[in-house]
């Protein structure tokens, strides 16, 4: 931060310059507008696909144990429901903002209709930060927030999941709400829930799973043999430490890891399930003596195969994309690359699998989730993740065709696929009038 305020005053447009690329709206944008370019998208498909539907914000009055009220802001950002009822996450952190959302919800359809579901694309988030507040006070937070959605989400309408700062608790608590308004259970209103409640087998470490099989694929495309490679993960919530668990499974070295308290390296591997169980007990990976410590940038820059940043947005940037190391980027967060970052990787030869396709497995598991709550016939973990490794490997087989068809990254190529589906199918429902 420091160092950014001191370019702010030397140098004015670099400043503008970073800070557009760190809006992820604006860096979601860029690719759009290159795949647009690629497809030849009419003006008016064009402002329709890149204007988000409904953008709903609403105030939340919370009484906190203090007694004192305090009232955070929630959003809920629908960008495209054309293809279906729109699927997205909510997302609880102090630095949620609008056009993170809407970047985010943007992201949404497009992944959606990589993987070939039938959902639109949407995503929410309150400005608040859960590490900070009891459990009540986050239960309050949750069901007013849904309370103020209630004509926004719905099974055929609206389905959120968790994200950032969200868990299997906070959708159990949107499901009740839910549930309580409408007068009768509704478990296919929200995703991601415990299983006792309608959740699916599977789900918690559907995103993991999917980066790691993308992951897997990639490395045999470039002949880089499991057994025989390293792996760097940033973040190690829910799909950073599944992802490192699932890729070590497969005989992966994790070497180093990393979250909020910095990183941890150790060029024989990391014990994963050890440091699972250390984050278990101590929320944190602070004082893990399973690797030497490393700084946050160290990490994105280690000697590896391959990278997975699972943190969050822009943490591969024009100022480090040129200092990273790996072969392979399997982008397990949304949007940890900039659009500028983009042209430098390519220029290394990095393979990198982006974000809408690597980090999918969630939201494809989501829809199974949907369904099984719909028909009311849960499946087997066996078949869930049979049903998922089919999809994923279908999606990044199409990504990868079309990135050979056009001669573009994988990224712009999965802009290419999704762009191309949501205005086909605009083109057949037309517009109403
Ligand atoms: N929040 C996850 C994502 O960004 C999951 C969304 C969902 O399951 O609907 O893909």
């Amino acid at each position: 931060m420091e160092n950014f305020h001191g370019e702010l005053h030397a140098n004015n447009e670099l400043t503008l310059l970073k800070k557009s690329e760190e809006n992820p709206f604006e860096s979601m944008m860029q690719r759009f507008d290159v795949a647009a370019d690629i497809l030849k998208l009419d003006q008016g498909v064009y402002e329709y696909l890149k204007t988000p539907a409904r953008q709903i914000i609403v105030s939340i009055p919370v009484q906190m144990d203090n007694g004192k009220v305090e009232v955070f802001e929630g959003y809920r950002v629908i960008h495209n429901d054309i293809l279906g009822p729109s699927k997205g996450g909510i997302r609880f952190a102090p630095d949620v903002h609008l056009d993170e959302i809407k970047a985010l919800a943007a992201w949404m359809t497009w992944k959606c209709a990589i993987l070939n579901i039938p959902f639109g694309g949407a995503k929410g988030g309150v400005k608040c930060d859960p590490t900070k507040l009891s459990k009540s006070e986050l239960e309050k937070i949750t069901r007013r927030y849904t309370a103020s959605m209630m004509d926004v989400f719905g099974e055929e309408k609206d389905i959120p999941a968790p994200d950032m700062g969200t868990n299997e608790q906070v959708m159990a608590w949107i499901m009740d709400t839910y549930s309580m308004h409408i007068r009768h259970t509704e478990t296919a209103v929200v995703t991601g829930k415990p299983i006792i409640i309608g959740g699916s087998e599977g789900r918690k470490e559907a995103t993991g799973r999917g980066v790691m099989q993308v992951t897997i694929t990639a490395m045999n495309k470039l002949g880089i043999v499991p057994t025989e490679s390293t792996v760097a993960v940033q973040g190690f919530g829910n799909v950073g430490s599944l992802t490192a668990e699932l890729l070590s499974q497969q005989g992966c070295k994790i070497i180093g890891i990393s979250d909020v308290t910095g990183g941890y390296y150790n060029k024989s591997g990391i014990n994963i399930p050890e440091a699972i169980a250390y984050v278990q007990q101590n929320k944190t990976l602070k004082g893990f003596k399973g690797g030497d410590k490393i700084t946050q940038e160290e990490l994105l820059e280690l000697e590896c195969d391959v990278l997975i940043p699972a943190a969050k947005e822009d943490q591969i940037t024009a100022k480090n994309a040129s200092k990273i190391k790996a072969k392979i980027i399997a982008e397990g967060a949304n949007g940890p690359t900039t659009a500028l970052a983009d042209p430098i990787l390519k220029e290394k030869g990095i393979l990198v699998i982006p974000d809408i396709l690597a980090n999918a497995g969630g939201v494809t598991v989501s829809y199974f989730e949907w369904v099984q709550d719909r028909v009311g016939y849960f499946w087997s973990l066996d078949r869930v993740n049979r049903r998922l490794e089919r999809m994923m490997r279908l999606a990044f087989d199409s990504v990868y065709t079309t990135s050979k068809e056009y001669n573009v990254t994988l990224r712009i190529a999965a802009y290419v696929m999704a762009i191309d589906k949501v205005s086909k199918t605009l083109k057949l429902r037309g517009i109403y009038a």
